[in-house]
């Protein structure tokens, strides 16, 4: 057991040997709380506030990536996942992909397609899912991965979800868990702060184990409204008692964190397949990041073997990271600003952890007085060979909402490619990083959202619409602006409105609640009181 890729037999990882291990856990901020990757999955943050992580990182070689070039995406989860998911078996994890990856849920049979944007820059759409934000790639599979689990240890509990949103998550959640047995779901979204259209996404969800509140103030409001429920032990108890157990469907939960590693996998080889590069070429990643979920994913699939030169960490105003990764500090003591970009305006990315985890040397008590320092003081910093390593890994940019905007325009005009205001901020960053360092080798840059999410924004850049920024704040019946936009959009931009947004015009608005972020606790405890009386 514990069986240690990285220091035992690097790159021999034959597919007998991957079946008799079995992978364990711990947490980041104390790494004797040994589990399984079941339970990690059932619980998502660790008792002490930790974040879950794999013992050892698996490798794939050269000859296991030319294996699995003829492999589809459905194929290319498997493996991958049976790496990390190692307690649960072969059939579980089919059950668990072919629900999820099904072109009934997704609009491309490629489930994650790559297409081509200039001689050395390709776009990996992610936003071919139910709710046409990336999120989904990951959201389809947490509710197989968790309620499979929930059977397999034999807990009776109804699992309960609740999620803060700056956007996305919220909907990609509520659409993966909806009417799904053995749980329920609460998704909290910043009143300020989500974009017309996923708030008109979120207040009609359907699904009769749905809920969905606003909560007073910005996103980093509501999740640390989260956090304190799922720290409160007392209450947990309570719950424990009456049958429920609190769960997260944040990217903190290593369920989110595993199937983004897929993609990273099998865009390279799509790559490889269309001879856009060869076997064992470096590729550039560019990511647009927020709560460094995603990016945090590509840095495993770099870590496992993937033929990874850079990762380029591209953020918005909030441009937290970006200094992080140039100067060693993380300050979050600055102003929270809005921006069109929302699910990327984020002050504390705590994916950023795990990361922080492995450059410390997996180092759990110096990694917990940074995580205290961070709440105390709000900043904390990192020196000597854990920045080296970051910065020979990572290369960090921003972009306003201007070169944004611009950026919006001038690659429509130039390549006739419509991007959403997220992927551009990735646009922007990644002609920044060619610009500074001569390096234009092919690069992925991972576009996170249709643009059609966003069509007042989008259709803003393309000079065709004068967006009021007010919009944000204004009541809900913006959000009927936003259905017409759509069509705007689609005239604009040749392409068709995506079948899920389509469809909101005739949706009924079910969700009307607003609370403030002390009365956040009392909603959590009304929703479980009404689940109980079912
Ligand atoms: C969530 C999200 C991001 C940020 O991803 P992280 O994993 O939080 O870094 C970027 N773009 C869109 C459209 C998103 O929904």
């Amino acid at each position: 057991m514990g069986y240690n890729v990285k220091n035992e037999n690097p790159g021999k990882t034959d597919n007998k040997k991957k079946r008799d291990y079995i992978m364990r856990y711990h947490s980041t901020r104390n790494n004797k709380l040994i589990m399984t990757s079941m339970e990690v999955i059932k619980q998502g943050l660790s008792p002490e506030g930790g974040l879950f992580v794999p013992d050892s990182i698996p490798k794939l070689d050269r000859e296991e990536l030319a294996r699995l070039i003829s492999a589809d995406y459905r194929q290319r989860a498997q493996e991958i996942l049976s790496l990390y998911l190692s307690d649960y078996s072969p059939q579980q994890l089919t059950y668990c992909i072919e629900n999820a990856y099904s072109t009934a849920r997704f609009s491309s049979s490629d489930i994650a397609p790559v297409t081509v944007l200039g001689e050395e820059l390709h776009i990996l759409e992610l936003w071919h899912g139910p709710t046409c934000a990336f999120k989904d790639m990951a959201l389809q599979i947490l509710p197989y991965l968790m309620t499979t689990a929930i059977q397999s240890t034999g807990d009776q509990k109804e699992i309960v979800i609740l999620t803060a949103t700056s956007g996305d998550t919220g909907k990609a959640a509520l659409e993966g868990f909806r009417d799904v047995p053995g749980t329920a779901i609460l998704v909290f979204y910043p009143l300020e702060g989500v974009s017309p259209m996923q708030k008109l996404q979120m207040v009609t969800q359907e699904g009769s184990n749905t809920v969905v509140s606003a909560v007073k103030g910005n996103f980093d409001d509501a999740q640390t409204g989260v956090k304190r429920i799922f720290q409160d032990t007392h209450l947990a108890e309570q719950m424990e008692q009456r049958g429920f157990r609190f769960s997260s469907a944040n990217s903190i939960n290593w369920g989110r964190l595993v199937p983004q590693i897929v993609y990273y996998f099998s865009s390279y080889l799509d790559l490889a397949k269309q001879n856009r590069i060869t076997l064992g070429q470096e590729i550039n990643i560019v990511v647009p990041t927020g709560n460094f979920g995603n990016i945090l994913a590509a840095w495993y699939a770099k870590e496992m073997g993937l033929p990874v030169n850079r990762l380029i960490c591209a953020s918005n105003d909030n441009k937290v990271l970006t200094d992080f990764i140039h100067t060693g500090i993380y300050d979050k003591r600055r102003e929270f600003v809005q921006t069109i970009s929302p699910s990327m305006d984020i002050l504390v990315s705590s994916n950023l952890e795990r990361l922080l985890y492995e450059l410390g040397g997996r180092d759990d008590v110096q990694l917990r007085r940074l995580m205290e320092q961070l709440m105390e003081q709000g900043y904390y910093k990192i020196e000597g060979k854990a920045l080296e390593t970051l910065q020979s890994i990572m290369w960090g940019g921003y972009a306003s909402v201007e070169e944004t905007l611009a950026s919006i325009r001038d690659t429509f005009h130039d390549t006739g490619y419509t991007l959403d205001p997220h992927t551009a901020v990735g646009k922007c960053v990644y002609d920044a990083y060619c610009r500074e360092t001569g390096d234009n080798r092919a690069t992925l840059l991972v576009s996170t959202a249709s643009p059609f999410k966003f069509p007042g924004d989008v259709l803003h850049a393309l000079q065709t619409y004068a967006a009021d920024r007010s919009d944000l704040s204004r009541p809900f019946d913006a959000g009927h602006d936003a259905v017409q936009l759509l069509e705007q959009l689609a005239e604009v931009s040749g392409m068709p409105i995506p079948n899920p947004l389509q469809g909101l015009r005739e949706k009924k608005i079910r969700h009307t609640s607003v609370c403030s972020r002390e009365e956040m606790k009392e909603q959590v405890a009304g929703f479980v009181k009404k689940r109980e009386m079912k």
